[in-house]
């Protein structure tokens, strides 16, 4: 793996998914990888998609999200953060995405991120098919990353929750591998809200682990 994009969505850096990030920095640059990180409440960056990411407008009389990304992308035109995000992306050979679960899914500003950054145009051609195996970001790869507060049994097919990995198929499924993406096994850390210091330790030395056999 030549080049890593880290997208992180945690409000703390002094969490458990701070101390998974720096394992993950530590990790791959060992291994003489390129690693960008794109840590999302760091940057501040803005969660939600509307008409002023769009500066040179398609169609100033009616806002159309879509059709103004695809124009956007056709014209170099779309807002700058945005576009600083799409050049990580087209760097990358490896997507890992890291996020604490909330409400079964993933921090808003993170979904914000994937609405804003994975524009039509640049990740799918809807129009044309070019999506899942056809997926403008095909010969990629991503990683999610994801703790989860509940204990493991909770997520266990046919428990209370249901099978977290399934639950988290809207993202894998749907937007990752719709857009060309290979998908790698999702690494969960469970029992995070209770998990105890060594055990914690522990996890972060078994993703260090996981990220050494994807290099691999
Ligand atoms: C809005 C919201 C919705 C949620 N919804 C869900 C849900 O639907 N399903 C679900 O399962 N959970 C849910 N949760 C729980 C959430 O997933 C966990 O709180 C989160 O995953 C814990 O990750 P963290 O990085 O914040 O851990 P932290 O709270 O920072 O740490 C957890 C534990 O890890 C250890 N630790 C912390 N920092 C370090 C460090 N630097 N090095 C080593 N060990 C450390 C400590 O033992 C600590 O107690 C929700 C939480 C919120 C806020």
């Amino acid at each position: 793996m030549e080049n890593v994009l880290i997208v992180y969505a945690a409000p703390e850096p002094k969490s458990l998914n701070g101390a998974l990030l720096a394992a993950a920095l530590k990790t791959l640059t060992d291994q003489g990888t390129c690693v960008e990180v794109s840590d999302l409440y760091g940057m501040k960056f803005k969660a939600v998609l509307d008409a002023s990411d769009f500066p040179n407008r398609w169609d100033t009389t009616v806002f159309d999200p879509a059709a103004e990304q695809i124009h956007a992308i056709a014209t170099d035109s779309i807002a700058p953060d945005i576009a600083t995000e799409i050049e990580k992306v087209r760097r990358a050979d490896l997507l890992i995405v890291q996020f604490p679960i909330w409400w079964t899914s993933m921090p808003a500003i993170l979904k914000g991120w994937f609405d804003r950054v994975f524009a039509q145009g640049f990740v799918v051609n809807v129009g044309t098919g070019e999506v899942y195996g056809r997926g403008l970001l095909r010969g990629k790869k991503a990683l999610v990353v994801v703790t989860a507060g509940s204990p493991a049994e909770l997520y266990a097919p046919g428990g209370p929750h249901g099978d977290l990995h399934e639950l988290l198929r809207p993202l894998t499924h749907n937007l990752l591998q719709f857009c060309g993406l290979e998908v790698l096994p999702t690494h969960v850390v469970y029992n995070a809200a209770g998990i105890a210091p060594d055990d914690a330790d522990r996890e972060v030395e078994m993703y260090q682990d996981r990220l050494l056999a994807i290099e691999a």
